[in-house]
C-alpha cells in the first residue's frame, strides 16, 4: 500500500496558518484587509498584549449573510474571484481565500456579521478550526471579528514572539500604512485600551499624514500629482530638510495595497539625488493607481511584493515627478524655525584621516584673487602634497610631475562654469538675487535679498558649484584627457592590484588611464586636464578605494559621481578663509546658477534664511 495521504483540511489549515499567521500583525492585516475589501469606511482595531491576547476588528462594511458566515472558514473559500481569469486583475487586497481558515485553525474566534441594517445578524465561535456555535443575533450592518489565544494551539510559536512592544510596532506601523493608503476610511487603533491612532476617513492624506508624522512634518509635504497613459500618481513628498534615518517612512501604494518595492524605493532616493544628506530618507506617501491587469500581486504570499509588467516606465514616472516637485521649491530652510539638523556631520567620510592633517595645514591658501584677471576667482590649492598612503595601496611615489603651464581648474572653470550649469538648469524656483554683507568666522556669508538675510555656508556652497562643474566634466572625459609629462605611480596590495585590473575600463571611461606595472604597482599615464592640480593622486586613490570597497556594486555613473563629489571638495575654499567683497559676490553669483544652490553634493544646507518679517517678529517690530 502506498504511504501517501491527502492531508484533511484542519491540518492543512494549520499548514498554511504557519505563513498567514506569522505574528499578531499578520491576522490584523488580514483582517483589515477583508474590512477594506467589504467597502468598509469605519475600521476599528482593539488588540491587548501586543495582540497576542486580544484582536478585534470591527467595521461597518457588507458584512455576510448566514451561509457566507459559515463558508468564509473553509478552506479556499472567496467571494473576491470565481475564475482562473479573475486572477490577472485582481481589484480587492484578498483573493486567496485562506486567511480566515488558518487563523481559526491556531485560535479562538469570534464573528458577529450583518449584511443588512434591519439589525438582525449572525454570530459565530470557532475553536480549533470547528464551529462551536452558530446562531442568530442583534447586530448593525458589518462585521465584527474577535481573535482570542492566537497560537493556542501551537505553543511552540509562542517562544518566538518577541516583546509585546515588538509585536505592538508591527501592528501599528500596519495600521499607519493602511491608514496612508486609505485615507477615505477612517482608522482606529486601541491597545490595551489606548488610542494609539484615529484618523478621520474624510480622505484629507495630509491630515492621515499629521495624525501618524505629527503635524509639522505634515506642513513639510509636497504634494505630487501625475498622469500617464498607464498611471496615475498621488502623494506627497517631504521637503529635504525633513528626513529620517531609514526608509520606513516611505509608504508606497498601489491600487490600494501597500507594497514594498526596491526599484520605487531606489527611483525615489534617485530624485533626491544630492538634495538628501548620506544616510537619510525622505517622508513620502506616494498612491500609484493603474489597470490591475498591469501589476501581479500573486507573488508573495502576504502580497506586500508585487511585479510590474511596465516597471520602467513607472520607476522613470515616480522618479521625473518627485524631482519636477522638488525643483519647483525654494528650498532654502527657514532660520526662525528651529531647523532641524539636516546632516549627521560625522558621517561623511571625505578624507581619510591621515590626509586631513595635510589638509590643515595648506587650507591657508587656498583662496586667492587672481590679480590680472577682471574677475576673481576661487583656485585650487597650488602647492603639490605627498599623498598619505592607505590600507589598500602600501606606497606612493609623490609626483615629480612639473605644474601643468595653465592651472587646469582656474581657466577651465572660469571659461565654462556659468554657461555649461546654466544651461541644463531646470525649472527652478528664482534663487533669491543676494548682496554679501560680510563674512562671520571666515566661514559663513551673511547676505540680504528684498526679503530678508540669508547666511551661507562658504564651502558647501562652493562645493557644490565645483560639484556641478565637474560631474558634467565627468559625463565626458575621455576627450579631455591628457598624457602625464611624468606618469604617477601607486601601489596596491597584490589581491586589490588584481580586482583593479579587471576595472581599468571603467577608469578609462572616467577619463583615468592606467597601466598594471606588475607587482602591485599601476602607473597614471594620462588623466583628464581639469583635474584639481596637485590633487590627482589623491582623486585616482580615492576612485580606487572607492571601486575597491564597492566591489559588486560599482558602476559608472556612480564612479563618475563620486569622483566630481571629491574632486569638488578638494577644488573648494574652506571654512576660515576669509574672502574679500568682490570673492563673496563671484560666490554668490555663481551660486545662482547651479542647478541645484540648496545644499552641498553630500546633501549639507547650503543656505539658511530669516524673513524681514521674522526678524521685525523676533524684534517685536510687529506682533
Ligand atoms: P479572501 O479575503 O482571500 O477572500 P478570507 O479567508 O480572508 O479570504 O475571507 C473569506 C471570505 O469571507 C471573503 O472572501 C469575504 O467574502 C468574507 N469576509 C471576510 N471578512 C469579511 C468582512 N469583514 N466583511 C465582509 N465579508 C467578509
Ligand atoms: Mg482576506
Amino acid at each position: 500500500m502506498g504511504k501517501i495521504q491527502v492531508l484533511d483540511d484542519h491540518i492543512a489549515n494549520q499548514i498554511a496558518a504557519g505563513e498567514v499567521v506569522e505574528r499578531p500583525s499578520s491576522v490584523v492585516k488580514e483582517l483589515v484587509e477583508n474590512s477594506v475589501d467589504a467597502g468598509s469606511t469605519r475600521i476599528e482595531v482593539t488588540i491587548e498584549e501586543g495582540g497576542l491576547h486580544v484582536i478585534r476588528v470591527s467595521d461597518n462594511g457588507n458584512g455576510m449573510d448566514a451561509e457566507d458566515c459559515q463558508k468564509a472558514f473553509f478552506r479556499h473559500a472567496t467571494s473576491k474571484i470565481t475564475t482562473g481569469k479573475d486572477l490577472f486583475q485582481i481589484r480587492t487586497l484578498g483573493f486567496r481565500g485562506e486567511a480566515l481558515p488558518s487563523i481559526a485553525a491556531v485560535a479562538k474566534v469570534e464573528l458577529v456579521t450583518s449584511s443588512q441594517s434591519s439589525g438582525l445578524g449572525y454570530k459565530s465561535v470557532i475553536e480549533g478550526g470547528s464551529v462551536r456555535t452558530f446562531e442568530e443575533t442583534a447586530s448593525s450592518k458589518g462585521t465584527d471579528i474577535t481573535v482570542r489565544e492566537l497560537f493556542f494551539n501551537t505553543p511552540a510559536r509562542l517562544k518566538y514572539m518577541k516583546t509585546i512592544q515588538t509585536e505592538l510596532g508591527h501592528v501599528s506601523d500596519y495600521l499607519y500604512r493602511m491608514a496612508l493608503a486609505h485615507p477615505n476610511i477612517a482608522f482606529t487603533l486601541r491597545h490595551n485600551g489606548n488610542t494609539l491612532l484615529q484618523t478621520l476617513g474624510n480622505g484629507d492624506l495630509v491630515g492621515v499624514i499629521a495624525s501618524i508624522y505629527g503635524a509639522a512634518s505634515a506642513k513639510q509635504m509636497l504634494q505630487v500629482e501625475a498622469s500617464h497613459p498607464d498611471y496615475e500618481l498621488k502623494g506627497y513628498i517631504s521637503r529635504p530638510e525633513l528626513t529620517r534615518s531609514n526608509r520606513s517612512a516611505i509608504t508606497l501604494v498601489v491600487n490600494g495595497r501597500y507594497i514594498r518595492s526596491y526599484a520605487l524605493n531606489h527611483a525615489i532616493a534617485n530624485a533626491y539625488h544630492t538634495l538628501l544628506p548620506i544616510n537619510r530618507h525622505p517622508i513620502a506617501v506616494l498612491h500609484i493607481t493603474m489597470d490591475p491587469t498591469l501589476v501581479d500581486v500573486n507573488v508573495h504570499p502576504s502580497k506586500l511584493e508585487v511585479r510590474f509588467s511596465k516597471e520602467q516606465e513607472l520607476i522613470q514616472l515616480v522618479e521625473s515627478q518627485i524631482r519636477k516637485v522638488l525643483g519647483r521649491q525654494t528650498l532654502i530652510p527657514q532660520g526662525a524655525k528651529p531647523v532641524k539638523p539636516a546632516v549627521v556631520q560625522e558621517q561623511l567620510v571625505l578624507y581619510r584621516p591621515e590626509i586631513k592633517e595635510v589638509r590643515e595645514e595648506e587650507e591657508v591658501n587656498e583662496v586667492k584673487v587672481v590679480e590680472e584677471k577682471s574677475e576673481p576667482t576661487f583656485s585650487a590649492p597650488a602647492k603639490v602634497r605627498e599623498y598619505q598612503p592607505s590600507s589598500s595601496y602600501s606606497s606612493y611615489q609623490p609626483p615629480a610631475r612639473p605644474p601643468t603651464p595653465s592651472p587646469a581648474l582656474n581657466r577651465t572653470y572660469m571659461e565654462s562654469a556659468a554657461p555649461v550649469v546654466a544651461e541644463k538648469k531646470p525649472e527652478l524656483p528664482a534663487f533669491p538675487s543676494l548682496t554679501p554683507i560680510g563674512q562671520m568666522h571666515g566661514t559663513y556669508l551673511l547676505a540680504q535679498s528684498d526679503e530678508g538675510l540669508y547666511i551661507i555656508d562658504q564651502h558647501a556652497a562652493h562645493e557644490r558649484i565645483n560639484y556641478e562643474y565637474y560631474y558634467e566634466k565627468f559625463g565626458d572625459p575621455a576627450r579631455a584627457s591628457q598624457e602625464l609629462l611624468v606618469p604617477i605611480t601607486m601601489e596596491f596590495t597584490p589581491a586589490d592590484a588584481q580586482f583593479l585590473s579587471g576595472q581599468l575600463p571603467l577608469f578609462e571611461s572616467a577619463g583615468v588611464y592606467m597601466e598594471n606595472f606588475g607587482g602591485g604597482t599601476f602607473i597614471i599615464r594620462a588623466l583628464p586636464h581639469w583635474f584639481p592640480e596637485g590633487e590627482e593622486a589623491a582623486i585616482v586613490g580615492e576612485m580606487a578605494d572607492w571601486v575597491l570597497d564597492e566591489k559588486k556594486g560599482i558602476d559608472l555613473a556612480k564612479l563618475r559621481e563620486k569622483a566630481a563629489i571629491m574632486c569638488s571638495c578638494k577644488a573648494s575654499i574652506k571654512a576660515n578663509q576669509s574672502l574679500s567683497r568682490p570673492e563673496m559676490e563671484v560666490l554668490l553669483d555663481r551660486l545662482s546658477q547651479a542647478k541645484i544652490p540648496y545644499t552641498c553634493p553630500h546633501g549639507r544646507p547650503i543656505v539658511i534664511s530669516f524673513s524681514t518679517y521674522e526678524l521685525e517678529k523676533m524684534f517685536k517690530r510687529v506682533m
